[in-house]
């Protein structure tokens, strides 16, 4: 047996699908990786040593059986790999695409040191999409209950809910206010990280599984959610964290001063993807994100200076976007430094290939407006202070404003829960942040104060990471089944 049969990872170098040259890529929204060629994620899931003790599924949240499908992919047994995928995740191909892996499975991966890591997150995406080619789709062994259960919100976490309450012959019937599933996955992450046709694609094999959708249908205004708690065994609510984190920064009112959310989908919209019919009405975006700007949040910013406020994800979106807009000059501000940003690694990577300039340790004071609106941004510098209560803290160095041009200001400073008035009419207990609180006082996991109501997502754990919201959807189908004294067909 040669070296390289027992040790492929020498030979084999980790390797992405190929990534569309940069010039070519901010032309248009379409995703920037291309396929694995033939045979590709075969010898990259190779390169997988089955260590013994797999730090891969315990960085992952799901705790994927990653080494057993890395195998599969390896020996070619694709459909036999979605399988084992869906056994713990039943959207693989979209946290293939979108997880931050350097921070999760990839992160932990023994090979990290040294090596490189096994490009788990790829290999799992193009598994799951080349087996939904070839005709794949979940089996489910149970036989109908009877049995039905609402879900408020078609996010991930909603979607995880219904797909597992599916599995195990429970009606699963999902609602939401807007005319497609996915929640943030099609009205916020834009497409050239998602490609919507991914999501409706999954809205497919859901449905062929007897998940029903009740889009357009927003609870509390078209549907009372007594209606729910009257007509159903069980509630699920997967309603999200949108309020706008307000910076209060003065002039934020100003002409040319955006909320994030609104920017990425109003622009989702005119890149031709599928976009909800009542997206932010200035009702709504007051309501929603407290600022009035949200309905008109699409200015032309072909040629113009444009300053992002913010370091996560939600700000590296809005970078990434205003490139592909056209505009002259794209600069992210933020208050801590690169290391102590929040948004993954790999999508800062990707904003600077882009263009984006990085201005860090600087925190934003005001929006300077003239007549016809917003001409800067006045800033001072930080420098950060460990005061030992775990994340170093930004401290003003006082002398240090100046004045950043800008001719547009996108505001992503992150967002809180929102949890849906009905919840104090119901009950149904939140936090001083508005978080819904779930598994308190012996509870089930994942179940709220009231005793027919779960909960998981954002609208539990406030602005989170997509897994994470799949993996309070999948363990709170185990416990709504537990209560309905269903056994369970697919989890393990
Ligand atoms: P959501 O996805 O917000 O879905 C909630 C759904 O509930 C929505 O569709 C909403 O319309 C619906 N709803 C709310 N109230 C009602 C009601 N009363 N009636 C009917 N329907 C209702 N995470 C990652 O892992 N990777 C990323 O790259 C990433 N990028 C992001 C980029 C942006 C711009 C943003 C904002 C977030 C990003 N996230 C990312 C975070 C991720 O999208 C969320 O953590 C995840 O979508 C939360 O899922 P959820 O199901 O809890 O809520
Ligand atoms: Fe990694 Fe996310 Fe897949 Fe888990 S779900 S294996 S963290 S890409």
């Amino acid at each position: 047996m040669s070296k390289k049969d027992t040790f492929p990872f020498l030979e084999i170098h980790r390797a992405l699908p190929r990534e569309v040259p940069v010039p070519i890529r901010v032309l248009d929204y379409k995703e920037i990786h291309g396929d694995f060629a033939n045979g590709d994620a075969g010898d990259q899931a190779a390169r997988c040593i089955d260590c013994g003790n797999p730090y891969c599924s315990w960085g992952c949240p799901l705790h994927n059986r990653i080494p057993q499908w890395l195998k599969l992919v390896r020996d070619g047994r694709i459909e036999d790999a979605a399988t084992l995928m869906h056994e713990t995740n039943p959207l693989p191909e979209i946290c293939g695409r979108i997880c931050p892996q350097d921070r999760l499975c990839e992160g932990d991966c023994t090979l990290e040191t040294g090596f490189d890591a096994v490009t788990i997150g790829a290999i799992e995406r193009w598994t799951t999409d080349e087996a939904l080619r070839r005709g794949w789709r979940p089996k489910l062994n149970a036989q109908p209950t009877g049995k039905r259960v609402a879900v408020v919100g078609a996010g991930p976490a909603g979607l995880a809910v219904a797909d597992g309450l599916a599995h195990a012959g429970v009606q699963a019937e999902v609602f939401d206010r807007y005319e497609e599933i996915g929640g943030l996955l099609t009205f916020g992450i834009p497409p050239f990280k998602l490609d919507k046709a991914i999501v409706r694609t999954r809205r497919e094999v859901l449905e062929g599984m007897g998940v029903r959708f009740r889009l357009n249908t927003e609870i509390g205004r078209d549907v009372a959610f007594s209606t729910l708690i009257k007509e159903y065994d069980a509630v699920f609510v997967g309603t999200g964290a949108y309020t706008f984190v307000d910076g209060k920064l003065p002039n934020q009112e100003a002409p040319g001063v955006l909320p994030a959310l609104p920017f990425l989908i109003a622009n989702a919209r005119r890149a031709g993807a599928q976009v909800p019919r009542r997206p932010w009405t200035a009702e709504s975006g007051r309501r929603i994100l407290g600022l009035s700007q949200a309905a008109n949040a699409l200015p032309d910013i072909v040629g113009k200076r444009v300053v992002v406020l913010g370091g996560g994800d939600t700000a590296m979106d809005c970078v990434r976007t205003a490139i592909r807009m056209d505009a002259d000059s794209v600069t992210c501000v933020y208050r801590r430094d690169e290391a102590n940003m929040p948004g993954s690694r790999r999508e800062v990577k990707y904003a600077r290939d882009e263009g984006v300039q990085f201005l860090f340790n600087r925190q934003p004071l005001e929006i300077v407006t003239d007549a016809n609106g917003v001409r800067g941004v006045r800033v001072v510098e930080t420098a950060l202070v460990n005061d030992g209560s775990g994340r170093a803290k930004p401290q003003v160095i006082a002398g240090s404003e100046q004045v950043l041009d800008a001719d547009v200001v996108i505001l992503a400073f992150g967002f809180r829960a929102s949890p849906p008035d009905w919840c104090e009419e119901f009950g149904i207990a939140r936090d001083a942040s508005g978080k819904l609180i779930v598994g308190a006082n012996g509870s089930l996991p994942l179940q709220t104060s009231h005793p027919k109501v779960f909960a998981g997502g954002d609208a539990v754990r406030g602005a989170d990471l997509v897994v994470r919201a799949v993996y309070d959807g999948r363990e709170a189908a185990k416990s709504i089944l537990q209560k309905l004294g269903v056994a369970r067909a697919l989890f393990a």
